[in-house]
């Protein structure tokens, strides 16, 4: 019998979900009605920042975050190289140009001290960036307190991308309170911590920000009598006063939003069981187990292991194709995007961002996601220790 491939990431729908998004197909609206106001406040309640816009997708979240920033042509854009295309692309959107900080070889995240460095070096250049986009790889929070500090000094905007750490902590404070940035991103894509199906938010404590980032959520236009430019024709009347887009979430999708946030925590404690088993079960491997920083607390949507391949007999490829021939369906997080033809006709070559390289030699994501099960996790297990063995 032929067992299935127990996934890298997976969402868990319960029949509380399933009756909440019901209940919405009852009702009068799929679509701008009361769930999505809810589901954000769930948000902020959560997190402590004072506005949060639920979106269709945290790509377009970053979108409107660059733009509400004032992003634009002769602007740049610096995010990591390990990410999601997402974090890079959100520049080129809004017409500026984009470069990368390589990464800390612990962490994984954005390296605070290259950050540093490049930034003495655009100074000098007259290149510095207008926003820098920190991404919390793995969960795990970026060094904010440095970047933070940077940004006052060579005064860029920050826009966290949290898509992978809702439910996390940085010094005790809940990840998306933007204490340390302008624009906090979360995803609620399947594969993330919560879901919406597609969906994404995007916080702030700013109210100019948020008012802008309603404005571009939905074509620019208001009905709000104080925005307008003359006084209303009647009840009709709208005006268009930006060029925005259509990136709202449905009402079936903040539903389900809703109901995944009342489970957030223990989808969080859940990953964290999972993590604590790896570490101690794998620790004889010829593998580097994940770096856990002290005074924060990780989301933990991946569990990353690097191959000591100069302990292995086998190819970082034949270590990944083997777990996969054996029901395990790890990943690997990510391509650096630099490396992307895309961006290598934007002229980023091989050999620009070294760290950044040499991890996506090694890494693998392995399976984790709340409702994985014991068993599950012992499976994977087996099948590592016996091919790294
Ligand atoms: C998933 C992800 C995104 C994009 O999220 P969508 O909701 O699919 O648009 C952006 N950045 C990172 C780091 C991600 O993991």
């Amino acid at each position: 019998m032929r067992s299935e491939m127990i996934p890298y990431g997976k969402q868990e729908i319960t029949q509380q979900d399933i009756d909440g998004v019901i209940d919405v197909l009852n009702s009068d609206f799929l679509t701008q009605g009361p769930k999505v106001p809810e589901f954000e406040n769930s948000l902020t309640k959560h997190t402590g920042a004072e506005y949060a816009l639920a979106v269709n997708s945290a790509t377009s979240a970053l979108h409107i975050a660059c733009l509400a920033l004032g992003l634009g042509e002769g602007d740049w854009l610096w995010t990591s190289p390990i990410t999601f295309v997402a974090s890079a692309n959100c520049g080129l959107y809004c017409g500026a140009k984009v470069d990368f900080v390589d990464i800390d070889t612990a962490t994984y995240n954005m390296c605070p001290k290259k950050l540093e460095q490049k930034l003495i070096a655009a100074k000098a250049n007259g290149t510095l960036p207008k926003v820098v986009v920190p991404v919390h790889l793995c969960g795990q929070p970026c060094d904010m307190e440095s970047i933070a500090k940077l940004a006052k000094e060579y005064e860029f905007k920050v826009i966290e991308d949290a898509s992978h750490a809702i439910g996390g902590r940085y010094l005790n404070q809940p990840i998306g309170n933007c204490e340390y940035s302008d624009i906090t991103v979360f995803s609620f894509h399947p594969v993330k911590i919560v879901t919406t199906a597609e969906g994404g938010a995007a916080l702030t404590n700013q109210k100019e920000l948020a008012d802008k980032m309603v404005l571009l959520r939905s074509h620019g236009i208001t009905r709000d009598p104080e925005m307008m430019s003359e006084t209303s024709h009647g009840g009709w009347y709208y005006q268009q006063i930006d060029l925005g887009f259509n990136y709202r979430m449905t009402e079936l999708q903040a539903a389900l939003g809703v109901t995944q946030m009342q489970r957030l925590e223990e989808f969080v404690a859940a990953r964290h069981l999972l993590s604590k088993r790896y570490n101690e079960l794998l620790s004889e491997l010829p593998i580097i187990l994940p770096h856990q920083l002290e005074n924060t607390y990780s989301g933990l949507h991946l569990f990353v292991i690097r191959l000591k391949l100069d302990k292995i007999l086998m190819t970082h490829r034949q270590v990944f194709d083997a777990l996969r021939e054996n029901g395990i369906g790890v990943n690997l997080h990510y391509i650096p995007v630099h490396t992307q033809p895309y961006y290598q006709n934007l002229g980023f070559k091989t050999g620009d961002f070294p760290a950044a390289e040499r991890y996506y030699k090694e890494a693998i994501s392995l399976p984790m996601y709340h409702s994985m099960s014991k068993k599950q996790q012992e499976q994977v297990i087996a099948i590592l220790e016996r091919i790294l063995k």
